[in-house]
């Protein structure tokens, strides 16, 4: 709920005895997790006979109420398709998607909604780019500069531009505990580098990297900006301005939204000039059977009917996560982080993947010999869901040395019983496997 349901939510100071450890550690913040989880159904539900302790946010979050409702109240109340219709409904679904443009606009601190795409996430929203932006500005010879933290849905749509094009992909290394090596990059950013796309937070490191320094540098060298922002947004607003690149992606899924809706900004100066990508119904202006004609964006990237509900949910979700205190819940993550690292750190042979400060709430580590997906298998038995592979990030553990990992990524409304519940089913792991 909006910030008024979150009053009772500070009230407390946590203290936690945490079994795992026996520390007993006073936390310097007050949270009420109870009040945050009761806006989460799921959170409620058993697996296994055991109460769900959900730590695979970074594949997906779980939703709150407030989104289920406002999709629910558009699918039994309001449903009609936008933009086409002379009737009421028709009229009123156009404003809830407009509605929720201009809130995903304003919580990140922007002031033009038509930067704004509706796309069904982060990957459609990079292939949009790499096929549109991608193809009428990248030449043989150019080349784009990724890093080696990269989602293969950040490298593989530019391995098939510079396919296309006869350009070059050039990665930007990492150091041993898992930050972009930045010493590196000034002699990455040549005169042939068209376009930089990096990742604003790891999903399997963590690291929370300086897109902000990175933006700034790219930009000063005439260097368009991609920044692909899957595993940011869930953990509090993210101000477009302050990161200063020129597209930025996301996916609503995993910040409390529906899946099959996402976002694509992108700088207004650079849209405008950008063909469509997909063609049809409700994006052009006039057709006739020898040529058309586009309209603006944000139409000019939506072709065809889009996922109303899905974008109405999202901007139910932008309006529940506005509505938090980030402050609060930053804190509370960074202690979760912490706290999961001090307890599987005593268990021996496992190996945390990402160890830079301030990262984000996601724990990856191997333990010895033990296959990643056994380590799941025996913690959902627990009830602990975590995620266990490759993380679709193959060059990076390619890099770290390991074939998979498992992972568990926490979101705002996790607990330290959690987090003890998870070292407890790594050790049983530990004892059944190692
Ligand atoms: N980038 C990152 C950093 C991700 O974590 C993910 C999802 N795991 C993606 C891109 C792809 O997101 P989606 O599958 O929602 O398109």
């Amino acid at each position: 709920m909006p910030a008024e349901s979150l009053g009772p939510l500070h009230s407390l100071p946590i203290r936690r005895k945490r079994a795992a450890t026996g520390l007993r550690r006073t936390y310097p913040y007050k949270l009420n997790a109870a009040d945050i989880r009761r806006d989460f159904p799921i959170l409620d539900r058993r697996v296994h006979g055991k109460p769900l302790v959900y730590l695979d946010n970074g594949a997906t979050s779980q939703k709150p109420r407030v989104v289920i409702d406002a999709i629910r109240n558009f699918l039994e109340n309001g449903c009609a398709n936008i933009h086409r219709g002379v009737h009421l409904l028709s009229a009123e679904a156009t404003q809830a998607y407009d509605r929720a443009r201009a809130t995903v606009c304003q919580t990140m601190g922007a002031s033009r909604p038509e930067e704004f795409i509706f796309v069904r996430g982060t990957t459609e929203a990079i292939n949009l780019v790499a096929r549109s932006w991608g193809d009428l500005h990248i030449q043989a010879g150019d080349e784009i500069l990724l890093t080696e933290m990269e989602h293969h849905a950040n490298i593989v749509p530019w391995q098939f531009l510079a396919r296309r094009a006869g350009a070059k992909i050039r990665v930007l290394p990492i150091t041993p505990d898992g930050a972009l090596d930045l010493d590196a990059l000034p002699a990455l950013l040549t005169d042939k580098t068209r376009l930089l796309a990096c990742t604003h937070v790891s999903n399997v490191l963590g690291t929370v990297n300086p897109v902000s320094e990175i933006c700034r540098m790219a930009r000063e060298r005439g260097i368009v900006t991609l920044v692909d922002g899957a595993q940011a947004v869930p953990h509090g607003p993210v101000d477009l301005g302050a990161v200063g690149c020129d597209f930025y992606v996301f996916s609503g899924h995993k910040m409390f939204g529906p899946d099959g809706i996402g976002v694509l900004y992108g700088r207004g100066k650079l849209l405008d000039r950008l063909p469509p990508w997909q063609v049809g119904g409700d994006m052009v202006e006039r057709v006739s059977f020898e040529e058309s004609t586009f309209r603006p964006p944000p139409d000019r990237f939506e072709a065809g009917t889009p996922n109303i509900s899905g974008a109405i949910g999202l901007g139910a979700a932008f309006t529940y996560h506005a509505g938090l205190d980030w402050a609060v819940l930053r804190a509370h993550e960074d202690a979760l982080v912490a706290a999961a690292h001090e307890a599987l750190q005593s268990i021996p042979g496992l190996r945390i993947q990402g160890t830079v400060p301030g990262k984000a709430p996601v724990v990856s580590f191997t333990m010895g010999g033990i296959h990643p997906h056994d380590i799941g298998t025996i913690l959902d038995s627990e009830g602990v869901a975590i995620r266990a592979g490759n993380h679709c990030a193959q060059p990076l553990l390619a890099r770290l040395g390991i074939p998979s990992s498992a992972r568990a990524s926490f979101a705002c409304y996790n607990t330290f019983e959690e987090v003890e519940t998870l070292a407890k089913a790594v050790w049983k792991a530990h004892r059944y496997f190692g």
